[in-house]
């Protein structure tokens, strides 16, 4: 059964009924641009062929009930309780349920009409691996409640939206790359996003060359702490190069053969950072015209080379995720292959013919399983439409 039929069918058995409508909305990857986001560099994700899919009726009560099939867990709550983050009884909301209610709530600060909602949802993004099935499930629940109230809003905007539930409600502190993949997504094309100007445009990816994604299963460590002392490093770089640099605002404003004229005033980690920073944005900048020739052989070499300065500048790679891209860019029909997210876990992504996707994802699970005992999980996707009203 598709994720479409097993909603469709589990709100009838739940609510005596069929829903009224059905939306999907997709989880993320991204190819490069890997933490230039906060320096106001370019990112280039894709909406994958994974998605949430939501099927939902307006309610007769003021109660929002939402069924959440793979967690076999249900919730109501009201647009009154949201505030209190409390679901209709008065008890806290479950983690799972302050992704939806969070949407409910940013919609509600921002005008827009949110009518109560009967729904039931079921994804096939897997949960914290770094594919962004949190972006999914905000999109999917904005663009219910703009099917239900009657307003428009364009696809960035209900990005934004999502983004400020999952920074606001949910409390987690993610830039707008997922929420915009998952809004804004496109069959067989990547996302060129500004994440200055919030700018954006759409690259060709042909369809004979398959997204494979490889999960190392490798659950993200020492994230947060790391992070943080990734960004205060940028900032840093900004600070010491403006007295030589007056103006410039992030390391976006700093090309590759500027800094490396100032190189040598920066802390040694401090440039290291740095570095992976102005040469991945010029990585980004040289993939506009590879992907508009096609030229697959160069853009995944883009995709290695992002992957060694991660491992080597960046130092976010860990030893099973070096194993992963070592094993991938080993093996035939494979253009480029690094490590993607954040770091210190979850997955990487591979650009390979489609003709060998199935080869190579066999190969590259023997092969990384060999080296680390771990089995890992693979997904060839495609890139794909972005949240839809079916
Ligand atoms: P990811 O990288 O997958 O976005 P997050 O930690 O940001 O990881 O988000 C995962 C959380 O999103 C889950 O713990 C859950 O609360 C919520 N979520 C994701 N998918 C679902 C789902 N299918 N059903 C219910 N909640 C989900
Ligand atoms: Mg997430």
């Amino acid at each position: 059964m598709t994720l479409h039929e097993t909603t469709t069918a589990q709100f009838q058995e739940r609510f005596g009924e069929a829903p009224a409508h059905i939306v999907r909305a997709p989880g993320r990857v991204n190819l490069l641009g890997e933490h230039v986001d906060y320096n106001d560099g370019f990112v280039l994700p894709a909406a994958i062929d994974r998605a949430t899919w939501l099927s939902f009726s307006s309610s007769d009560t003021d109660q929002t009930s939402l069924v959440a099939l793979d967690l076999a867990e249900e919730v109501s709550f009201t647009p009154k309780t949201l505030s209190a983050k409390t679901d209709a009884a008065g008890n806290p909301l479950p983690g799972w349920a302050l992704y939806p209610a969070g949407v409910m709530w940013a919609l509600q600060e921002a005008g827009l009409g949110t009518p109560a909602l009967k729904g039931v949802y079921a994804s096939n993004v897997p949960q914290g691996s770094g594919l962004s099935s949190s972006a999914s499930v905000e999109m999917a629940f904005a663009l219910a409640w703009q099917t239900l109230g009657g307003w428009q809003r364009s696809p960035m905007e209900r990005a934004l939206l999502g983004q400020k539930a999952e920074n606001h409600y949910v409390g987690v502190n993610c830039g707008i790359m997922d929420q915009f993949a998952s809004a804004c997504g496109e069959q067989d094309r990547l996302l060129y996003l500004d994440c200055r100007s919030l700018e954006w445009q759409t690259l060709p990816l042909p369809n004979d060359v398959a997204i494979v994604i490889a999960d190392t299963r490798m659950r993200r460590r020492l994230t947060s702490g790391e992070y943080n002392k990734r960004r205060a490093d940028c900032e840093e770089a900004v600070r010491i190069l403006s007295a030589k640099l007056p103006g410039i605002k992030s390391l976006r404003d700093v090309s590759v053969e500027t800094f490396n004229q100032h190189a040598s005033e920066l802390p040694e980690r401090v440039e290291k950072r740095a570095r992976h920073v102005v040469e991945e944005i010029e990585r980004s900048v040289r993939a506009i015209p590879l992907l508009g020739q096609g030229d697959m052989l160069e853009f995944g070499r883009l995709l290695n080379r992002c992957h060694a300065s991660l491992r080597d500048l960046y130092e976010v790679s860990i030893p099973e995720l070096d194993t992963m891209v070592d094993v991938a860019q080993s093996l035939a029909g494979c253009y480029g292959a690094r490590l993607t997210g954040a770091g210190f876990g979850g997955c990487t992504v591979n650009l390979v013919a489609r003709e060998q996707a199935d080869a190579f994802s066999g190969a590259l699970a023997a092969g990384y399983e060999e080296e680390t005992g771990f089995s890992p999980e693979i997904y060839i996707c495609s890139a794909s439409r972005g949240a839809e009203l079916i």
